[in-house]
């Protein structure tokens, strides 16, 4: 338990990234030391559930208060290959909906939803099945071409 006396070590913990305001809500219960002059707990939020985690933090005031820790969030994943998309926040399902366009995804076809490997995978793949779509109708061609010339040509030859 941190003692009310060090309090430049708390105000270090307080301004420390893990204890960033976006990640967190302060919770109005405060610690208050008791008459033995050892801080007394405060009351629990509620139980200890995966979606209810709180932790004690030091006021820059002095209170201890808890704070309610969100759940971690996963970040968005490519649809394909399953690895992290980069270029986008790592937020709760929900708060997606609160971001604006370009901030759900990155400036390409696909982009907030499929990597840039499988992209470009998809568009060889695209690519050479249009060629391979050319290639097979110039390959009829002259076929039928050989046909005309060998049908046309059986005659004369012949003679
Ligand atoms: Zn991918």
């Amino acid at each position: 338990m941190p003692s009310p006396s060090s309090k430049s070590s708390w105000l270090c913990r307080y301004s420390s990234p893990t204890s960033m305001c976006s990640q967190v809500v302060f919770c109005r219960i405060s610690w208050s030391p008791s008459a033995s002059g050892q801080a007394a707990r405060p009351e629990t939020r509620g139980y200890n559930t995966k979606s209810n985690k709180q932790r004690v933090v030091k006021t820059p005031g002095g209170r201890a208060v808890f704070q309610v820790v969100k759940k971690k969030a996963k970040g968005p994943i490519c649809g394909d290959c399953g690895k992290a998309l980069i270029g986008l926040p790592r937020l709760r399902p929900i708060e997606y909906a609160r971001l604006k366009k370009r901030e759900k995804r990155v400036n390409r076809a696909y982009g907030g939803s499929r990597c840039a490997g499988c992209v470009r995978s998809r568009i060889v793949r695209a690519f050479l099945i249009e060629e391979q779509k050319c290639v097979k109708q110039v390959i009829a061609e002259k076929i039928s071409q050989q046909k005309m010339a060998t049908e046309g040509g059986k005659k004369p030859k012949k003679k």
